[in-house]
Order: C-alpha cells, then sequence, then structure tokens
C-alpha cells in the first residue's frame, strides 16, 4: 500500500516513519504526477494559508480536489483536518479548502493560553491505554453533517467538549498531531480504513 504525504510543508518525515511503522510505504507528494498510483494522502499540519497558496503556486489544488472527489482516502492533521473542511469559520473569507468532509471548523480554537498543549484522549477508537495527544494552534470541528463520525473530543473548562478526530467514509481528520510523539496508532487506524476501502 502506497501513501502518499502533502509535502509542501509540515512534518513530512515524521508521517512517513509512522506510516512505514503501520505498514505502509510513504511518498512524499509535490507534483500532481505524484498523486497518480497513490492509495490514499496525508496532509499534514502546517499553515492552512500557506498550504493553500502553496498548493496551487504547484499546480497541485485542482489535481488533489478531483483525486478526493473520485475517492482517495485521506487523512488530515491539524492544518490538514483544515484543508479537508467543507466549511471554516473565523479564517479569511478568500481562504479555501480541498474540502470532501461534512464538517465546520474554527481555526486556531483553543486560545491563546493554550496555543500549545498536549491532552491523553480515552476513546475506544483507539483503545487502550489513552493517546498521548499534541495539539499546536489547533482547530477544532465546530458542526458536522449525519455522515460523520465523532471519534475523540477533549473536556472544555464548562464541561463541554472540544470534537478533535472525526471520520466520513475514507476521510479521517484530527486536529493533533500524532506524528510527533512516535505513537502510531491514530496512522495504523489510517492504514486500516485505506485497506478495508472506506
Ligand atoms: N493554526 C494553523 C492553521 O490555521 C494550524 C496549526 C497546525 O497545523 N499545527 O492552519
Amino acid at each position: 500500500m502506497i501513501i502518499g504525504i502533502l509535502a509542501l510543508q509540515g512534518d513530512v518525515r515524521e508521517h512517513a516513519a509512522a506510516l512505514e511503522t503501520a505498514g505502509a510505504i510513504a511518498r512524499p507528494v509535490r507534483r500532481p504526477s505524484e498523486l497518480v498510483g497513490l492509495d490514499g494522502l496525508v496532509i499534514p499540519g502546517g499553515e492552512s494559508t500557506t498550504i493553500d497558496k502553496l498548493s496551487r503556486a504547484f499546480e497541485l489544488r485542482e489535481p488533489l480536489v478531483a483525486a478526493l472527489r473520485s475517492g482517495l482516502p485521506a487523512y488530515g492533521s491539524c492544518a490538514g483536518m483544515i484543508m479537508l473542511a467543507d466549511r471554516l469559520v473565523d479564517a479569511p473569507d478568500d481562504q479555501q479548502t480541498f474540502g470532501g468532509l461534512d464538517i465546520t471548523v474554527r481555526r486556531n480554537a483553543f486560545g491563546r493560553q493554550t496555543d500549545s498543549f498536549e491532552a491523553d484522549l480515552d476513546t475506544p477508537w483507539l483503545a487502550e491505554p489513552a493517546f498521548r495527544a499534541v495539539f499546536i494552534r489547533a482547530p477544532e470541528v465546530v458542526a458536522s453533517g449525519p455522515e460523520v463520525e465523532v471519534l475523540a473530543t477533549v473536556p472544555r473548562p464548562d464541561g463541554s467538549e472540544h470534537v478533535v478526530a472525526v471520520r466520513q467514509g475514507s476521510l479521517l481528520a484530527t486536529s493533533f498531531h500524532p506524528e510527533v510523539g512516535g505513537d502510531p496508532r491514530v496512522h495504523a487506524r489510517f492504514v486500516a480504513l485505506v485497506r478495508a476501502g472506506g
């Protein structure tokens, strides 16, 4: 199984290591031709406005959107989650995403004091033990359509929950960065999803 990693920005090497631990072959994607022959695609974190601009500059945007529309499985982490969202709030009016996930995402949802933090995710999706998740200026999912499954949340001070991991068919997104910290369970779930065909 060959999984591409959008290599415009972000932790490409760390994602590759986690994917290989999970049993896939990882390949960086910078050119449209490198989208050919992939079984799935990882969109790393970084800065979503920059990924948006670079994807146009590299002429990747159109073929990537077309590949997602035709069912290419994809996993987006942090800015990658933003890029897979159909709708954004608290983002510049002209900011575009690739889309595919029927979710509304708020950028930088965790405020200044907690620009970066770690949380233990206790979710049946990742089984035990709790997954130590690293959040860096992270987004959250504020609304989602009926086909979207919520996989993980973290509590807010008021007792409600931030949605931080979702799946719809063979599209997966997390607010956090599982490539740091060396726990390959999220990548393994994505590889399993690709293998199962969504
Ligand atoms: N805050 C960034 C954005 O809006 C995402 C941060 C990240 O990917 N670590 O794109």
